[in-house]
């Protein structure tokens, strides 16, 4: 049987194997075969790692066998964007100066996933350590948008983002600290997630900017979002932000409806210039499809968040120059091999590790955090984040959920913004107030523009994660849109 892992989701791929219609060796093979036809084009991995799929599928068959019961994501392939750690991987963030840096121990969240039975197939391409929003800034080259492939697939997660998409993984996971999920979800015309902060633990993740950064999935489907988010949420205790909460079932309540659901359009986002009128109108049209359904939409107003983006980029670079420092040639990583001294051997390390856009904020963030500048920069910054939480604590008094596009734009051509980085940055202006509050949302397909897909972004208040994915499950099945990009439905080799 020839598996066609873009048109099965995880709880089929699982359903399946505890069925015995397929075997987990099986779902392996099928994702590797999709990876040796269209990884030339698209370069969503920076590594595959087909020793630990394979031992992981066989320890799955050999449970059906001895007739156990399945773990939840069994047999599931998966990858993981590479700033998490896993035994057994590289963990290069992208970056020369970790280009040979093994890992020593599992980041939390992946170790769950492979936990509840995931296979691990791959470490994915990202923006050097997370910084940027098109995944060109790798130093092992560009991800494609399997859409297009003279686009981006967004970033900094887009090789997480395109696996999917691609259906060379059934799920992956990024990280999230100004969009870096839901932007590529968005541009890729997948299911993207960023929980609410310290609902999964950073523990294994590589930081870029600790008091933002988050963990979540990539899927096709609202259901497997909720799946993954089951497997990865909860307390650890080797990361103190993590919190405790009662157990949930994110399943448990996607069936629900939006009946009576207060949806409130952000209608001073929608205006933003740069918005594109088409992606606008398509966020106008599921409004109208959320009010078909039976939820009251009206209209809200979240004035400070257009201050999030410079502050933004001004927490955001300070918290990753300090997380930063530690890669300086003696620990970790790429180191020169003929230094003078030992500042010369830090400076050209670094130098010669980093890339540009890194070099470039660890300078802002140096800059913002220096004695002079620190209460006008980085002192004036908080006191906007606090002006953006009060926004959503408002907002949210009227609104369950808060609509907005994913991203101004839809996929944009590689190269159009390489070399604006502030064009660049304007692409996560709906995506970075959310980090900068702490709360959670979800990135979900809302239709095609020029035959590229655009995103609809559902922002809730802290820990309604629930109410988010029933909200989008409800706007998934009314809506019932094929993600599936061209590459995905041809057999020939791209
Ligand atoms: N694109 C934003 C940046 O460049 C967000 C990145 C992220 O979320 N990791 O910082």
């Amino acid at each position: 049987m020839t598996l066609d892992l873009s048109s099965l989701t995880a709880p089929q791929v699982r359903d399946a194997i505890a069925a015995k219609e397929i075997t987990a060796a099986e779902a392996v093979a099928a994702a590797y075969a999709r990876i040796e036809r269209v990884e030339g084009g698209v370069h969503a991995f920076n590594q595959l790692t087909p020793e630990l799929a394979n031992a992981a599928a066989a320890r799955i068959d050999a449970m059906v066998a001895a007739g156990e019961e399945l773990p939840p994501l069994a047999g599931v392939p998966v990858a993981f964007k590479d700033n998490m750690n896993l035994i057994g991987t590289r963990t290069t963030c992208s970056s020369k100066i970790l280009a040979n840096y093994e890992s020593v121990y599992d980041c939390t969240a992946v170790r769950r996933m492979l936990d509840a039975g995931a296979v691990p197939v791959g470490k994915c391409n990202m923006d050097e350590f997370a910084f940027g929003s098109s995944t060109e800034n790798s130093a092992f080259g560009v991800t494609h948008n399997p859409w297009d492939l003279d686009r981006v697939p967004g970033g900094s997660s887009g090789g997480s983002a395109a696996a999917v998409s691609a259906g060379m993984a059934v799920l992956t996971l990024g990280s999230d600290t100004g969009g870096s999920i839901r932007q590529p979800g968005a541009l890729t015309g997948t299911v993207a997630m960023k929980p609410t902060y310290g609902r999964v633990s950073r523990y294994g993740i590589v930081a870029f900017a600790s008091s933002l950064d988050q963990i979540g999935p990539f899927s096709k489907t609202v259901e497997e979002c909720a799946m993954a988010l089951n497997v990865i949420c909860g307390k650890d205790p080797m990361d103190a932000t993590s919190v405790e909460r009662p157990a949930e079932d994110f399943t448990a309540t996607l069936g629900e409806g939006v009946r009576g659901l207060r949806v409130g359009v952000v209608t001073d986002l929608l205006e933003l210039e740069g918005c594109d009128p088409a992606v606008r109108a398509q966020v106008l049209k599921a409004a109208d499809t959320f009010a078909s359904l039976g939820a009251e939409v009206g209209e809200a107003q979240l004035p400070a968040t257009q201050y999030g983006l410079p502050a933004y980029y001004i927490i955001g670079p300070a918290e990753a120059s300090s997380n930063l420092a530690r890669f300086d040639g003696i620990r970790y990583g790429y180191r020169v091999p003929d230094a003078e001294d030992v500042m010369d051997l830090y400076m050209r390390s670094r130098a010669e590790g980093f890339g540009p856009e890194s070099i470039r904020r660890i300078m802002l963030g140096t800059y913002a955090l220096s004695a002079g500048y620190y209460d006008a920069y980085y002192g004036q910054a908080q006191k906007v984040r606090t002006l953006i939480i009060r926004d959503f604590a408002r907002a949210f008094a009227d609104y369950d959920v808060l609509l907005t596009p994913t991203s101004p734009t839809t996929a944009f051509k590689i190269g159009e913004k390489a070399t604006d980085p502030v064009a660049m940055y304007l692409s996560d202006v709906y995506t970075i107030p959310v980090n900068l509050a702490g709360i959670p949302a979800v990135s979900i397909p809302c239709g095609l523009v020029d035959g590229l897909p655009v995103g609809l972004q559902l922002m809730g208040a802290h820990f309604a994660e629930s109410t988010l994915l029933r909200a989008a499950a409800a706007f998934e099945a009314e809506s019932a849109f094929d993600m599936t990009p061209p590459i995905a439905r041809t057999t020939a080799a791209v």
